[in-house]
């Protein structure tokens, strides 16, 4: 019998089989695609994770990158050198390979081409019905991302959000520059950010209602302003679970991590940073349940609240004015050499929401106000 089962060989799913397994136990990954798996997304990485994780990244490290620039419909730019250190830009099937060659290394076993359907506790131990026959472990992470639930394992909670990523085929005219803009994807916003020898535009509809359409048309138009044809690119749709209300994110010896567990930024859609540290602290609570520490499974929800959705509770907020007046937050909340490097000290774990939260609400709810602000 396995100690631990890991639905999903994500940053979640493998960052916990990587501690689990440096720990001496006996835990599978089990991954219904096989790897590495082209993914859509970002790729912007905080270089936090590299002080969590004894691992040197360097190899997937594709673009360091310390500037960003911001606009408003394509327009209306400002670009600032950022005084944190620089952001990590990765492609996505590389980093994932990383960190799961290295759960490998350490002891950890993957079964690929392999889907996790449904699973039954018995009282003691879990037993996982996958496409490649059953699977029995004393803990189950779900580490499965944003995808449908497996019927008998706890459901994600969170706030599912439309998103897409372009990704193109060729180097980027500004190879160091993340590129955020507002304004042209409604309740929502696009990324551009620059992957080595590649690019990816990717958009997320955050803050509010919006089609699949509406997203398609945005990242198109986007592209189009860069002189991008639709044979320059791929286009790929997946789904972002944000954080929304305060849940449980364990039953009986089971835990939700990443996307699963609805971990995603509300305000600015990252989500590798807040997988990999749930993925870390899951693995901790289960090596402490396995040495007989009670409590330690439910003390993961508490812990996961503190360490990062108390925060995402402030992102919510500042999501939701930012989102009803964008041009006006863009224009006093964004705009500014100050906010660009708020933002990037955000990612970088050097600053929480709860540091600046008071500050930032302050300035938009004046500038709201006739007469303020302009
Ligand atoms: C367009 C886009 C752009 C993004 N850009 C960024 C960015 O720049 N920076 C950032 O921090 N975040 C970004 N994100 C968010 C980030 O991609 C996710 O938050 C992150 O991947 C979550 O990691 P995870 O390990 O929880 O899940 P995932 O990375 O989704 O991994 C889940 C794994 O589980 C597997 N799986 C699913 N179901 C099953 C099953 N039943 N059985 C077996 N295996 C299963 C999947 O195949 C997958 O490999 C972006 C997201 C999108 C959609």
């Amino acid at each position: 019998m396995l100690d631990c089962a890991i639905i999903g060989a994500g940053p979640a799913g493998a960052a916990a089989a990587l501690k689990l397994a440096q720990a001496g136990y006996a835990v599978q990954l089990i991954e219904r695609h096989d790897l590495p798996h082209p993914r859509p997304g970002g790729g912007g990485v905080s270089p936090a994770i590299g002080r969590w994780l004894d691992l040197d990244f360097d190899a997937v490290i594709a673009t360091r990158v310390n500037r960003v620039r911001f606009t408003w419909q394509l327009s209306d730019p400002i670009e600032v050198t950022l005084k944190t250190e620089p952001m990590w830009m990765v492609q996505r099937e590389h980093f994932d390979a990383l960190l799961v060659e290295r759960a490998q290394a350490a002891g950890a076993t993957l079964q690929t081409q392999t889907t996790a359907t449904a699973a039954r506790f018995n009282g003691r131990a879990w037993q996982l019905t996958t496409s490649q026959g059953e699977q029995t472990a004393r803990y189950v992470i779900v580490a499965s991302g944003s995808a449908a639930t497996i019927a008998g394992l706890p459901r994600s909670p969170g706030r599912e959000a439309i998103a897409a990523a372009l990704t193109v085929a060729q180097p980027p005219s500004q190879a160091a520059v993340a590129q955020f803009d507002f304004g042209t994807l409604k309740n929502g916003f696009i990324w551009n950010f620059p992957q080595g020898d590649r690019y990816t535009i990717s958009g997320a509809i955050v803050g509010g209602k919006g089609k699949p359409t509406e997203l398609r048309q945005a990242l198109t138009h986007y592209a189009q302003q860069l002189g991008l044809t639709e044979a320059d690119y791929t286009y790929r749709e997946r789904s972002l679970r944000l954080w929304g209300d305060r849940q449980p994110l364990h039953a009986e010896n089971v835990l939700l991590a990443g996307d699963a567990a609805g971990l995603a930024d509300p305000l600015l859609g990252e989500g590798i940073r807040p997988a990999i540290l749930s993925g870390i602290r899951a693995a901790t609570a289960i090596m402490q349940a396995l040495a007989g520490e009670t409590g330690a499974i439910a003390s993961y929800s508490q812990a996961i609240y503190e360490h990062w959705g108390s925060d995402m509770v402030l992102a919510q907020r500042l999501a939701g004015l930012f989102y009803k007046f964008p041009k006006l937050a863009y224009k006093v909340g964004v705009k500014r050499p100050a906010a660009a490097n708020i933002m990037s000290q955000i990612l970088c774990g050097e600053l929480r929401y709860s540091d600046v939260t008071d500050k930032a609400l302050q300035i938009l709810k004046k500038s709201f106000l006739p007469g303020f602000g302009g």
